[in-house]
């Protein structure tokens, strides 16, 4: 006798809001029970635009700029500073269902920076805008302009200012990355990835991480998976993280956890930690992570919305 196909679900959407040093004893009660309610939030409305037969892309977008918006992350508003005190933000998106892609690096004046990487996919024929050059795109698109300082939180100059008096090193030696994500995969079976980021504490001389690269942070094709990370970002454009899961999942037939732990591993193997989320055609899902924690949720058609954030949760 066979076993009945479990059905796959209609639609799936996965979220990430960061990886790192994450642990209970480090979180006071308030910033666990903020940051659950804001990936709640995310999930919520990703999850509106799916259930009225929205596209994954739309989905990827509406869950990443919640985030965006949320302090408590490292994205959009409460984006980490530069060494020399500004916030210059990164992000990209991907639609699974003919690789358009779009990526801004750098930016300084855009509310949701993964709508500037939304407008780059789809009214320019470019794929990717950096600095002054994104900004003026960014205007001229009349996406919403806010002042700068729309970004800056005293949380994260102190970050700042604390990286600089312990001189120890390039990057936040506490490893959390706090950059946001989104995959999801739709009722007609495209699958979609969006990624967004102020970057690592302290970064110079015009740094860009992962994120904004596509097949390193951020990638989607509906032939193998769609893929957000986060983490060290030089070893995840090293490895090309994003890109080396799908192609596992479309050369190897892997199962996509198979496939992101494997390329975790590896990313672990370079001396690079983080995390990544995945989805495929199907509807499959997975979460792969090297740090102790990574925020993170899901929720399929019909499902009950879970998030999480400690290792320890399932
Ligand atoms: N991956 C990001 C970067 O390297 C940082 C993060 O995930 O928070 O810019």
């Amino acid at each position: 006798m066979s076993t009945p196909a479990t059905a796959a679900p209609q639609w799936t959407l996965v979220i990430h809001g960061g990886a790192g040093v994450i642990e209970r004893a480090r979180m006071t009660p308030e910033k666990d029970r903020e940051t659950r309610a804001a990936l709640e939030r995310a999930l919520a409305a990703g999850s509106a635009l799916l259930d009225k037969g929205g596209s994954a892309v739309d989905a990827v977008e509406a869950a990443v700029q919640v985030l965006e918006d949320d302090p408590n992350f490292n994205a959009g508003r409460g984006a980490v500073f530069t060494y020399e005190g500004t916030n210059e933000l990164d992000a990209a998106i991907m639609s699974g269902k003919d690789r358009a892609a779009g990526a801004v690096a750098g930016v300084t004046r855009t509310r949701h920076p993964v709508s500037l990487a939304r407008k780059v996919m789809e009214d320019s024929p470019h794929v990717f805008l950096a600095g002054k050059g994104a900004d003026t795109f960014s205007a001229e698109q009349k996406l919403e302009q806010v002042d700068p300082s729309w970004f800056a939180t005293p949380e994260r100059k102190r970050q700042l200012e604390e990286l600089k008096s312990k001189q120890v090193g390039w990057f936040d030696v506490d490893m959390k990355y706090g950059t946001v994500g989104a995959v999801a995969r739709d009722s007609d079976g495209h699958v979609a990835a969006a990624t967004s980021t102020g970057g690592i504490t302290g970064k110079r001389w015009g740094r860009i991480g992962d994120a904004p690269v596509i097949g390193a942070g951020t990638y989607a094709d509906d032939r193998a998976c769609a893929v957000s990370a986060t983490g060290s970002g030089e070893f995840f454009i090293r490895e090309g993280v994003a890109h080396e899961i799908c192609t596992r999942v479309r050369f190897a037939g892997e199962p996509l956890q198979k496939a992101a732990d494997t390329v975790m591993a590896e990313v672990k193997a370079l001396g690079g930690s983080g995390g990544v989320i995945v989805t495929g055609p199907k509807g499959d899902m997975a979460w792969s992570f090297n740090t102790p924690g990574m925020y993170r949720g899901v929720v399929t058609a019909g499902g009950k919305p879970k998030v999480a954030i400690y290792g320890d949760e399932d």
